[in-house]
């Protein structure tokens, strides 16, 4: 098998057959051995009758995933990952936003020698306050983990069987696929890839799934969040120190004093402010030892089409 395609749907109804139509001609185009393989992340409307179909049509290509439940667009790659039998692998998503007629340039720069080709989106093509979560987000982690990418939100890439078998085999129970790749790559390349606007359907992530997106990312990448937060805590302490010391010689010289209560209360919520945050840091790295160390399946499959793995 030539090249596995790896696609998580969650609630793409309407993109679904249209994905197909534009896909598999490209992909039948190349005249080598190929297979998609489509999950289905506990989607909510009809999806999973469509796949039926679509695999129906087409049972020479056509994988189907089935999850029990919602866990996620990197678990869902990750369960694509598993099944995948292509000596190249690459991703995309369900909408249409990533065009598949940009598959064959990320081919010929895998053709060229590199195990994994990463796409950026050149104009990209969604809000204004999702691009600007995505450019923060890329920001942070260009400089908290030492991995140099430039767009891990675009799932538009493809990766060498061997990247796909370290991914596979790191068995992480909050997988980041993108950047996971990126870290195991020995010569990664980037190229700008189209993008488009969802063809059908509303985006799957709202602020709060955002939110958890990229605590995903920097708790798994990196230990800087707690780092600082320990170096804040003994900046404090030294000027604490300070602090007491003048207040100490003012006790002596000048005798007591009991002005500035409200100053001292502005300065007990912001420290109180500070160690919840830091409690909520290291609680999300606790929550996540607990995750790995509890070893439950990351997923659920409910039921497969097609698979002879
Ligand atoms: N997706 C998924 N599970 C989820 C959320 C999203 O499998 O819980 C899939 C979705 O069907 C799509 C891809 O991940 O194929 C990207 O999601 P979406 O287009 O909603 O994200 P956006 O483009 O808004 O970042
Ligand atoms: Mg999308």
């Amino acid at each position: 098998m030539y090249l596995s395609v790896v696609i998580p749907v969650y609630n793409e109804s309407a993109n679904l057959d249209h994905l197909c139509s534009r896909l598999l001609p490209i992909l039948d185009g190349l005249h080598k051995p190929y297979e998609v393989i489509l999950i289905n992340d506990g989607s909510k409307d009809n999806s999973q009758a469509i796949l039926d179909r679509i695999h129906a049509a087409r049972t020479d290509v056509i994988k189907v995933i089935q999850f029990a439940r919602n866990y996620g667009q990197h678990p869902a790659i990750m369960a694509g990952f598993e099944m995948a039998q292509g000596e190249v692998v690459v991703t995309m998503d369900a909408d249409l936003q990533n065009p598949p007629e940009e598959i064959p340039k990320l081919l010929a720069c895998i053709d060229a020698g590199h195990d994994v080709v990463g796409g950026y989106r050149g104009t990209r093509l969604d809000s204004a306050y999702r691009k600007f979560v995505s450019k923060i987000s890329n920001v942070v982690r260009e400089r908290i983990t030492k991995i140099e990418m430039r767009d891990q939100g675009c799932m538009l890439r493809a990766y060498k069987r061997n990247i796909i078998r370290l991914i596979v085999e790191s068995n992480e129970s909050t997988p980041f696929v993108t950047v996971l790749a990126q870290y195991f790559a020995s010569n990664p390349t980037e190229i700008e890839v189209a993008h488009e606007e969802r063809h059908g359907g509303v985006s799957n992530y709202n602020l709060y799934k955002l939110i958890r997106y990229n605590f995903d990312l920097f708790t798994g990448f990196s230990l800087v969040p707690l780092q600082l937060f320990t170096i804040f805590g003994m900046i404090l302490s030294a000027l604490s120190g300070v602090l007491v010391l003048i207040l100490a010689l003012r006790r002596i010289f000048i005798g007591p004093e009991s002005e500035g209560l409200f100053t001292l209360f502005g300065i007990l919520f912001l420290l109180v402010g500070v160690t919840i945050t830091g409690l909520g840091i290291i609680g999300e790295y606790v929550g996540r030892i607990y995750l790995e160390v509890r070893q439950r399946p990351r997923y659920v499959i409910r039921k497969v089409l097609g698979n002879n793995k």
